[in-house]
This record gives structure tokens, sequence and C-alpha cells, in this order.
């Protein structure tokens, strides 16, 4: 059965110029073009952690590859090749025919051959490597950020974590079946059947922002992609640079979408807490602000100034009075449970 998921993969990859040896031996054989160096990262997706069970297939392929290019993103990369591990149920050429779907309009947007990898039976969990190429000493690293840096952050914050409220959200009491007659389900109810479609597709299909990552190369001091929330990801740059962060609560970018379906104390917290954005975070100094703008515009990614770097250590959120803002708990307890394992 192995086999013949391989030969379906095998039948649809593109491939280039570089890969010497693709899908079919022990191994893939690569030409790193002179004076570049290698930039390898790699992330795993596990079923009901990290997307919802029910997840199309083609989002799931997609996904797997997202994340993994925004990795790459963050280092100022460009992406050039992966390699699938992909640890099925059962052997589904349906399902993976959908997985193929997205994960190869992913890869074939950012000219990356897919080399190699695994094919086991266990449960549904998906492992991708990525490999990229910069400019020797060039890559954007969590550790260059200096006091007097602005911070910036790339696209809205809090979709994908707004999403995933809203999927966790429990299910409405719907009197429908009083005796009085049917009655319509509450508010909270249709504004989740509004919202939801607009929101979703953020965290099924985040859009890694190669391009940026590639151009602030060079630019930036120092950058981190957004997965675990702007906050806690931000302070991991802070921690590596030995620096501080100030951040402006209310300059955090917000979809329209996202303003419609919460409040704002909901909306901050998504924001400034939720994972799964897959935006870039970056500090540059202050003097560059205006190549970044252009950056932002020849890249089609709109770009927000959202604080600053200062001596010391921790990152501090402030609301527009200037208070220290913190999340609230309602917020951040949607998305501090992981998902309930699969039923049945
Ligand atoms: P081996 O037993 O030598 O590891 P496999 O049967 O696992 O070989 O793999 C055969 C070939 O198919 C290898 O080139 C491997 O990289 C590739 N391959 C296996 N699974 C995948 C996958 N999910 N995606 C891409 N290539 C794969
Ligand atoms: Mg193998």
């Amino acid at each position: 059965m192995e086999f013949d998921l391989i030969d379906r993969i095998r039948a649809r990859v593109a491939s280039r110029d570089d890969v010497v040896l693709g899908i079919g031996d022990d191994a893939a054989i690569l030409e790193v073009a002179p004076g570049r160096q290698l930039v390898v990262a790699a992330d795993t997706l596990n079923a009901g952690v990290h997307f919802p069970h029910g997840t199309a297939a083609a989002d799931i392929g997609w996904k797997a590859l997202a994340v993994n290019l925004s990795d790459l993103a963050a280092m100022g990369a460009e992406p050039a090749w992966c390699t699938l591990s992909l640890s099925l149920p059962e052997a589904d050429a349906e399902w993976l025919d959908g997985f193929l779907d997205g994960f190869l309009e992913l890869a074939g947007a950012h000219r990356v051959a897919l080399v190699g990898g695994d094919t086991t039976r266990g449960p549904l969990s998906i492992g991708v490597t990525v490999h990229g190429l910069v400019e020797p000493g060039g890559a954007l690293r969590r550790d260059g950020a200096r006091a007097g840096d602005d911070i910036w952050v790339s696209g809205t914050l809090g979709d994908a974590a707004g999403a995933l409220a809203l999927l966790q959200r429990p299910e409405p009491v719907v009197a429908a079946a009083c005796e009085a007659g049917p009655v319509l389900a509450a508010g909270p109810a249709d504004a989740t059947d509004e919202a939801l479609p607009r929101l979703r597709p953020r965290l099924d299909r985040p859009t890694p922002r190669v391009q940026l990552g590639r151009g602030l190369a060079g630019l930036a001091h120092a950058a981190v992609d957004v997965s675990d929330g702007l906050l806690a990801d931000l302070a991991h740059v802070c921690r590596a640079s030995g620096v501080g962060a100030g951040i402006d609560i209310d300059a955090l970018p917000c979809s329209a979408a996202l303003r419609d379906a919460f409040d704002e104390g909901e909306r901050r917290s998504l924001q400034a807490g939720g994972g799964d954005d897959y935006e870039l975070c970056f500090t540059a100094p202050a003097d560059r602000r205006e190549r970044i703008e252009a950056l932002g515009a020849a890249t089609g990614v709109a770009l927000a100034r959202v604080g600053r770097v200062v001596d010391g250590a921790g990152v501090v959120a402030r609301d527009r009075s200037g208070a220290p803002w913190t999340p609230g708990r309602a917020g951040y307890a949607h998305f501090a449970e992981p998902f309930a394992p699969a039923p049945g």
C-alpha cells in the first residue's frame, strides 16, 4: 500500500534544476548553489492538536507546508526543497490526492520541490522539513534586536485564533423544541455563523510571508513568525537579543471580520495571545521606515508599527491610555486547551 501512495506522490511532484536526484532512491541529492548557506526548518502537524478533526485534506496539505515556509520567511530565506513524513491511519488514496492538491499548490507558488519523505501507518500526523537558501551571514535571526528599534507586524493578527475560539464555543442552547413554538437561536450563534466563514481561511490556509521575509533580510535587525501568539513570540526575540519591548495593544492590526465578531477585550486577547497567524514580527531602526513601507507596498503586505524595543527585559503591552494591559483570562482560555482527542 505504501508504494502505491509513494507512486501517487511521485507522479505529481515538480522538480527543479538543482535536484540531482528526487523521490525514488534511498535519499535525495541536491545541488547547493556555490556561496550560499542552507537554512533548514521542520514542523509537524498532528490531527486534533494543530488542526481540528474534520479539516479538509487539501487544507491540511496547504497548512503543513505553509507553517514550514513561514519559518523560512522569518529567516529571510528563499525556499528550495522539502521532504514529507506522512503517518496515515489507512492507505486512503482519495485523502492523499486532496492533501497533495493543497500541498503542491503552495509548493508550486514558491517553486519548492518535494524531494523525498517517508510514509507509514499510524495516527494522522504530517512532518515537513524545508530547506532554503540565503547569502552567507544574510539570514534574519532572533538575536539582532536593539534598543530603539521599531517593532513591526505584517498583515492582521488574531483571525486564526478567532476562528478556533468560535469552533470551540459551546453549542448554543437552541430552544426550538419548546412548546411555545420555534424560537430562533440567540445572538452568539448568528454571529458565529457569519464570522466563521470569514475567519476560518486564516486558520486553515495561512499565508507564509516569504517575499516579505526575503526583502527584510538586510533591512530588519531581527524577525520571528507569529505561530504561538505575538507576545510569546516577541518574548523569544527579546530573550535572544537581551532587550525588552513595549507594545501598543491598540496598534495591533485587526481584520474587519475579527472586529465584527468579538468585543474589544476578547479581540485584544486574540490579537496579542492567539497563535497560528503566521505573520512576521520584526524589528528595525527608525531610519529604515520608508524602505520598509516601500517593501510592504512592493510585496502587497500591510505592515503596522506596533511598538518599540527598549533596554531591559520582557514584553510590556499598554493600551491607548498608557495603562499596562494583560490578557483577560477568558481570551486566553480559548486556546490554552488542546483539542479534544478524536471522537470514537
Ligand atoms: P526507504 O525504505 O529506503 O526509506 P521508502 O520506501 O520509505 O524508502 O521511500 C522510497 C522513496 O520514496 C524515497 O526516495 C523516499 O524519499 C520517497 N518517499 C517516501 N514517502 C514519501 C512521501 N510521503 N513524500 C515524498 N517522498 C516520499
Ligand atoms: Mg523510508
